[in-house]
């Protein structure tokens, strides 16, 4: 039988038979061989024994039961858009695409009460129509709520922590088809912030929101020297600070927001511009003929960086400044390091590139995120510099990753769970304090190890049960 591909993004054709995404009458559930999940950055694919799209928390119960009692793995997968194997597993898959209700908004409160398989994209609007928003976005919006807050998706503030760090709650469904509320009172919450998908399947969660502002975005571009030098004052000069810096240009870009009651200039055409002519387009192209032709990718980068790092200022809407259009295809590592140790890092990797005369072509990307307590979150205890090494396929990858992967790791990265990411226990317990924690949760609500997959069985240590390979 033939397999359909299923490429979650916003471009993307919907696995099985195409239907509009919220049109489903009712939940579905799609056999052996009918469907290939395929990541947004066609790096991982898999061929789950079924694939099921319930739309209650009933569903999911029964679901979880059947595959406990038939001794199968099952995954819960988000959007897609995770570049490490975390989502998928070669038994069952359960997406929540069609579980994406507003359940409870309690305004006095500032808090919200989704489900899990809500896409970002979805839950600003409907914040925005009620005149809220999150305090903290990252990149894009696509993600559905649970698998954002899986991986600790971030966007860039020392004043604000990661989306997991926003969580006041979460209901579960364990891998025995129990239905578990963790609240603040529960300790166990503060594993369940940043879940990985290892500890049951997330049907809803609780959000903290703040009544809705516009936001001042500033862009100015600043010799690379001095923002190592100042990186930490840098990081500290706004509510949200973000560089990007394309080698081997001299030059970042500095992107600064501030609060403002200034006149909203935001532009969406000029949005949808930047992603499907600039992005989809041209910067595409660019990069093809960069991968064919590599000298010319030095060249192409100075002109892009004349072309696109100059002041610039606009205001609006936190889900509109603060993401940015959707790029091109392409493949990211991140690491977390202490802050003190940022601007460290970003000079280790203009040193690794100018050393090895690589031939970059995405930007380096540098953000900032207050510390917090999630058991596995990237800025557990302490707060981070994210440094987002990016490149496109080409010859020079392999060895930017590696090099970049050795020196980040070297100054106490932690990786970030969503990206390109290798990783044993031994350096889990190094990295993370309280990682025994998360394991001795995990291996509580999940005793069969049902929800691992090949990642989390490197990142947890050997399931409690072994499972056959086919299950894996
Ligand atoms: C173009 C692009 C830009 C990005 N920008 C950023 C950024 O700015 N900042 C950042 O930090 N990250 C960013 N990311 C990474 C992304 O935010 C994370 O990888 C995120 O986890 C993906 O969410 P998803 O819904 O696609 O989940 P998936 O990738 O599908 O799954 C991620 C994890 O969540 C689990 N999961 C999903 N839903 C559930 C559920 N309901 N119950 C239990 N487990 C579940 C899965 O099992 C898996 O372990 C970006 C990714 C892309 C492709």
């Amino acid at each position: 039988m033939m397999r359909r591909p299923f490429m979650p993004g916003p471009h993307a054709p919907m696995p099985g038979p195409h239907a509009p995404y919220h049109a489903g009458p009712a939940s579905r559930t799609l056999h052996a061989m009918a469907v290939r999940f395929v990541n947004w950055s066609q790096t991982v694919s898999a061929c789950p024994l079924a694939w099921h799209e319930p739309r209650s928390e009933e569903e999911v119960v029964a679901l979880v039961r059947r595959a406990d009692a038939a001794g199968r793995r099952v995954k819960a997968v988000g959007s897609g858009h995770s570049w490490s194997s975390i989502a998928v597993t070669a038994g069952e898959m359960i997406c929540l695409r069609r579980m994406d209700r507003l359940l409870v908004l309690d305004r006095s409160a500032g808090r919200v009460t989704v489900e899990a398989g809500m896409r970002l994209g979805k839950l600003v609007q409907l914040l925005w129509c009620a005149g809220l928003a999150p305090p903290i976005l990252g990149s894009i919006l696509e993600q559905q709520v649970g698998g954002a807050i899986a991986t600790a998706t971030h966007g860039s503030s020392l004043q604000h922590g990661n989306l997991s760090s926003l969580v006041m709650g979460v209901r579960l469904i364990t891998p025995a088809g129990e239905v578990l509320d963790l609240d603040e009172r529960d300790e166990r919450l503060q594993g369940a912030r940043v879940h990985l998908g290892a500890l049951g399947v997330v049907t809803r969660v609780v959000l903290r929101v703040e009544p809705a502002f516009l936001l001042e975005e500033e862009v100015l571009p600043l010799p690379l020297p001095e923002a190592i030098e100042r990186l930490g004052q840098l990081a500290r000069s706004a509510e949200y600070v973000k560089l990007w810096w394309l080698p081997p240009s001299q030059d970042v870009a500095l992107f600064r927001y501030r609060r403002t009651e200034a006149p909203r200039s935001y532009r969406r055409w000029a949005h949808r511009l930047d992603e499907v002519v600039v992005n989809r387009l041209l910067f595409a192209g660019l990069l093809r003929l960069g991968a064919a032709v590599p000298v010319l990718v030095p060249p192409m980068n100075r002109a892009v960086v004349r072309a696109y790092f100059k002041r610039w200022r606009q205001v609006g809407a936190p889900h509109e400044v603060l993401p940015v259009a959707m790029p091109p295809r392409h493949r990211e590592m991140e690491y977390a390091v202490p802050l003190e140790l940022g601007g460290e890092a970003l000079r280790g990797l203009q040193v690794l590139i100018r050393q090895r005369g690589l031939r970059v072509n995405m930007p380096v990307e540098v953000r900032f995120v207050r510390g917090d307590d999630a058991w596995l979150s990237p800025d557990f205890g302490r707060p981070s510099c994210h440094l987002g090494v990016y490149m496109a396929e080409c010859s020079d990858l392999r060895a930017y990753f590696d090099g970049a992967r050795a020196l980040l790791r070297e100054l106490g990265g932690r990786p970030h769970w969503g990206k390109e990411l290798s990783i044993t226990a031994a350096e889990v317990d190094r990295l993370w304090p309280e990682a025994g924690r998360f394991r001795a949760l995990a291996c509580a609500l999940d005793p069969r190890g049902r929800m691992r997959n090949e990642l989390l069985d490197a990142v947890l240590g050997p399931a409690p049960e072994p499972t056959s390979a086919a299950m894996r």
